[in-house]
């Protein structure tokens, strides 16, 4: 079925991109498990020649990821990673990546340790501080990356700031957007160049597939995108497509639950004497609580906090004492995750560092998921004590 922009977010999740399989009526995609497709003579064919180039399911995936983002293209890879690494593969040598100084790890290890050694440099500022994204920029800057919101520490940075002052200076600006969701959050609505998304995390939304994603509307990346998607050849597979396509048709329902599972917990947790900061956008104490109100949807399922008594050993009583909340890294699945970023997700960051950016020793992150609201503060409460 055709999606278009005056349909609401609901309708493009479960129809958009989806067609009923004309040789069957089947209405589910189904999943072209196939490598190759049959040539009627040499060159005389139906669109498809290779799986790596093109496959049907992939297609329907790209076409709602598109429609989902309000944008006319998406690229699917078979991870995040492979996604951003396609994008930084649009650079050439002496070019720069201008970065929000608390990227995802794995986006920081990608740009430092695969592409710094192949002549592709990036610097980390403060995106929230939009003078010192406008002071930061030099000629070398060919792409900015920015997260928001930030992981752990669910900073927010005002997207249509830095896009003004990038769209003058002819910078394309990519989002990283897997901690919104396309529900929540549409940096191309707010003049980004490119969408990023871990598709692991929301948009697949059931902890069963690696995926990752890019969407714009710009004709010439969009092209080059899926020149190196074919070239480069970190392609999803079809049955992986399939789950996501799957997950997709209940993420505005899911969002909403975790975002209202998410509100609960955080008012709860900035209420108990045990706990120092609590760290949720949707926090009237969050500093960018305003600036969150005004470019998302609602605020996530995103949470983090520490404690008064602010020690690893704390953090740990509270990490081995949760049930339903499961100690594992990821987010954005139907069940509650918990962990600790400073000896899991960011160890790899000296801890002076860690401190600087507010990521004490005890502080904790929760993915919030769809489960009961009452017995997800039941199991932290129990941990707690
Ligand atoms: C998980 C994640 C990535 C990397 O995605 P993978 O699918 O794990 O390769 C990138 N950015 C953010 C914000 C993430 O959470």
């Amino acid at each position: 079925m055709s999606s278009n922009n005056t349909q609401g977010f609901g309708t493009k999740a479960v129809h958009a991109g989806v067609t009923p399989d004309p040789s069957s009526g089947a209405i589910m995609t189904p999943i072209f498990q196939t490598s190759t497709y049959v040539q009627d003579a040499p060159g005389v064919h139906k669109g498809y020649e290779y799986a790596r180039t093109q496959n049907p399911t992939r297609d329907a995936l790209q076409a709602s990821l598109a429609a989902l983002e309000g944008g006319t293209d998406a690229a699917c890879f078979s991870s995040g990673l492979a996604a951003m690494d396609a994008i930084i593969k649009t650079l050439k040598s002496g070019d720069e990546v201008l970065c929000g100084n608390d990227l995802y790890g794995g986006s920081y290890r990608l740009l430092v340790a695969v592409y710094g050694p192949l002549g592709i440099k990036s610097r980390y500022i403060n995106m929230t501080d939009i003078e010192l994204v406008k002071k930061s920029i030099r000629p070398e800057t060919k792409l900015i990356w920015l997260e928001t919101p930030t992981n752990p520490t669910l900073q927010i940075t005002d997207i249509k700031a830095v896009c003004d002052i990038a769209r003058e200076l002819g910078i394309p600006v990519c989002v990283d957007n897997t901690f919104a969701s396309p529900y929540l959050q549409n940096p191309l609505s707010m003049g980004a160049t490119l969408v990023h998304h871990s598709i692991t995390k929301y948009i697949a939304g059931h902890s069963d597939v690696v995926m990752g994603g890019v969407i714009t509307s710009d004709k010439k990346y969009a092209e080059k995108l899926k020149f190196i998607q074919n070239a480069s050849g970190a392609v999803p597979g079809p049955q992986d497509c399939f789950l996501v396509l799957r997950g997709i048709k209940t993420l505005h329902v899911r969002m909403d639950r975790a975002c209202e599972n998410a509100m609960k917990l955080a008012e709860y947790l900035e209420q108990h004497p045990k706990v120092g900061k609590v760290m949720y956008p949707g926090l009237n104490s969050h500093p960018q609580h305003e600036l969150a109100k005004t470019q998302m949807k609602n605020f996530g399922g995103m949470i983090s906090f520490d404690l008064k008594d602010d020690s690893i050993e704390a953090a740990n009583k509270v990490l081995s004492g949760t049930k339903l909340f499961s100690l594992a890294e990821s987010l954005g699945g139907v069940e509650s995750l918990i962990g600790h970023p400073a000896s899991m997700t960011h160890a790899s960051i000296p801890r002076e560092q860690r401190l600087a950016s507010g990521l004490t020793d005890s502080l904790i992150r929760l993915s919030v998921g769809i489960e009961s609201a009452e017995d997800l503060i039941a199991d932290l409460e129990e941990a707690l004590s």
